[in-house]
C-alpha cells in the first residue's frame, strides 16, 4: 500500500515536473548542428537590416525563425584568428593565433594547436558524427620562411591528427579561387587533392546535402559549411546573381555615407560582393529546403554567420581588420524550431562565446572545457531566466612581431572606443566614435572627451586582464 502509494506521489512529481517543460534532451535524440559561415559577409549585406540595397530573401526567412544577434562583431576580424575564436572559445592570447595563418606568420607559432579542444573534439567526444567542408584556415603552411605577408605561402594541407575530431573532411586552407576550388578529400595525402570546376559555393552545399544523406540517423551529426564568397576576388560570381543589381549604378549601391567618391575599388566591386552575397544566400535557401525534405528542420540546430565583415569603401577602405562597423559587424542567426523562439536580441555576442553557447544548448554543459573564456549564453537562448549581459564586446588587433604594439578596444551601445600603441608600448592615438549620434563613425570625438577616454581606458584594461591580454603586462599607464 504504502509503495503504490509512494509510487503515485513519484508520478504526480514526475508529471508536474513535465508541464511546462519542452522535451529533454537525451544522448538519443540530441540536435543536429549545422553551421553555415560565409567569409567576409558583412551584416548590413542582410536584406532585412535595411542597410545595403541587396536581395537576401532566404535568410530574411531563415532571419525571422531564428534569434538574431544584431549587435555580433567579430572581436578580431580577420580569418584566422577568427576562426581559432569559434574553434576554441578563447581569446587570440590563449590559442596563439593572433594573425592570418601563412608562411610569413609562422615563426611566431601563429596557428592551431592539435592540443587544443575544439567545439569539433567535443562533439566527436560526445557521440557527433562531424563534418568539415570549406575553407579552414588554421594551419601553418610548408613552403620557405618569408617576411612579407603578401609574399607568403596561404593554403595548407591539414594532416589528419590535426583536424579536431573531425570525420568528414572536405577542405583547404585559403584558396581563392572560386571557379576552381579545390578540396583535399577525406584520406587523400597532401598531394593528392581535387578540383572542381564549379562556383565553390554551390558545389558545397551539394557536398553538405550529401553528407547529411549519408547520416544513418544512429548518431547525431554536426556540420561546418565554410564558403569562401562573398570574399574576393569579387569579380568570380556567376552571372545569373548579377542580374538582381541590372541598372543599378554603382553609386546607387554605395549608400553609406562615408564611402567617398575617390573609393575606386568600391565602386568597380560593389555590384559582384552584393552579387555575391545573393548567390550565398541562393544557395542556403536550397539547402534549407534540403533539410525541410529531409525533415530535418525541428531537431536541427542552424547558425549562419561569418568570420569578419567588408569595409567596401567605406572611410575610403576594402576589406576587413580596422574597428569600423563594417569590418567588425557580422551577421549571427540561430534557428531551433524546438527550443528557441524567434527574436531580435542586444546582446554583446562575442566569437568566444560561441563554442560555449552551443555546447551547452546541446546539454553538453559539463564537457565544456576549463579554460574556455567565453560565456554561455543557452539560459538566454531557451528563455530559461535572466542572464548577465556585458557593457560591451572587445576589439583586439595585435601584432605577432610585437607584444607591446597594435590596437585595443571596444564597443558598447554608444561608443566604439579603440587605442592605438607602438611597438615600444606607447599609446600613439586613441580613437572615439558616438556611434548614436555619428553612425557612419565621420568624426573622432576623443580630443573633445577627455573623461570619457580615461574612463573607457581603465574599462578595457580590467577587461583585458581578464582575458590575460599581454597587453597588460606591458601597461605604462597602470
Ligand atoms: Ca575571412
Amino acid at each position: 500500500m504504502l509503495a503504490m502509494r509512494i509510487s503515485l506521489i513519484l508520478l504526480l512529481v514526475a508529471l508536474l515536473a513535465g508541464c511546462n517543460q519542452k522535451p529533454e534532451i537525451t544522448a538519443q535524440n540530441r540536435p543536429n548542428l549545422l553551421f553555415i559561415i560565409p567569409d567576409q559577409f558583412r551584416t548590413h549585406a542582410l536584406g532585412f537590416m535595411k542597410q545595403d540595397p541587396v536581395q537576401t530573401p532566404n535568410l530574411d526567412r531563415l532571419a525571422e525563425e531564428s534569434m538574431v544577434f544584431v549587435n555580433a562583431i567579430s572581436n578580431r576580424p580577420l580569418c584566422s584568428p577568427y576562426r581559432a575564436m569559434l574553434m576554441t572559445g578563447k581569446y587570440p592570447f590563449k590559442t596563439g593565433v593572433l594573425t592570418n595563418c601563412n608562411t610569413s606568420s609562422r615563426k611566431y607559432g601563429n596557428y592551431l594547436r592539435s592540443t587544443e579542444t575544439t567545439i569539433t573534439d567535443v562533439l566527436s567526444e560526445n557521440g557527433y558524427n562531424c563534418g568539415y567542408i570549406g575553407k579552414w584556415h588554421l594551419d601553418a603552411p610548408a613552403g620557405p620562411d618569408v617576411d612579407d605577408w603578401r609574399k607568403s605561402i596561404w593554403d595548407a594541407y591539414t594532416p589528419p591528427e590535426a583536424r579536431h575530431g573531425i570525420d568528414f573532411w572536405y577542405s583547404y586552407g585559403t584558396f581563392d579561387q572560386h571557379f576552381n576550388p579545390h578540396y583535399w578529400i577525406n584520406d587523400a595525402s597532401r598531394e593528392d587533392t581535387t578540383f572542381i570546376n564549379e562556383w565553390s559555393p554551390r558545389h558545397e552545399v551539394e557536398v553538405a546535402r550529401e553528407f547529411i544523406n549519408n547520416q544513418t540517423g544512429d548518431q547525431p551529426w554536426v556540420l561546418f559549411l565554410s564558403m569562401n564568397p562573398p570574399h574576393p576576388p569579387y569579380q568570380l560570381v556567376p552571372d545569373e546573381y548579377l542580374s538582381d543589381y541590372e541598372g543599378k549604378s554603382a553609386a546607387e549601391l554605395l549608400n553609406r555615407q562615408n564611402v567617398p567618391e575617390t573609393a575606386e575599388a568600391a565602386y568597380k566591386h560593389v555590384k559582384n560582393y552584393f552579387a555575391a552575397v545573393t548567390g550565398v544566400d541562393d544557395q542556403i535557401g536550397q539547402l534549407m529546403e534540403f533539410l525541410e525534405e529531409k525533415k530535418l528542420n525541428e531537431n536541427t540546430i542552424v547558425v549562419f554567420t561569418s568570420d569578419h565583415g567588408e569595409l567596401m569603401g567605406s572611410h575610403g577602405l576594402m576589406q576587413k581588420g580596422p574597428w569600423y562597423e563594417e569590418s567588425v559587424r557580422i551577421p549571427f542567426m540561430i534557428r531551433w524550431p524546438e527550443k528557441i523562439a524567434p527574436a531580435i536580441d542586444s546582446l554583446h555576442l562575442a566569437v568566444p562565446d560561441v563554442m560555449p553557447t552551443l555546447l551547452g544548448l546541446i546539454d553538453l554543459e559539463d564537457q565544456i572545457p576549463a579554460d574556455v573564456q567565453g560565456i554561455n549564453y543557452q539560459n538566454l537562448l531557451l528563455g530559461d531566466g535572466k542572464i548577465a549581459r556585458p557593457d560591451f564586446n572587445l576589439y583586439l588587433n595585435p601584432r605577432p612581431e610585437s607584444a607591446l604594439g597594435g590596437f585595443r578596444g571596444f564597443r558598447s551601445n554608444q561608443y566604439t572606443f579603440v587605442l592605438e600603441r607602438n611597438n615600444e608600448g606607447k599609446v600613439v592615438d586613441k580613437i572615439l566614435y558616438d556611434n548614436l549620434n555619428d553612425p557612419y563613425q565621420l568624426k573622432n570625438v576623443a580630443a573633445s572627451n577627455p573623461d570619457l577616454v580615461n574612463r573607457f581606458s581603465k574599462q578595457l584594461m580590467k577587461r583585458l586582464t581578464e582575458i590575460d591580454d599581454f597587453w597588460v603586462e606591458y601597461d605604462r599607464s597602470l
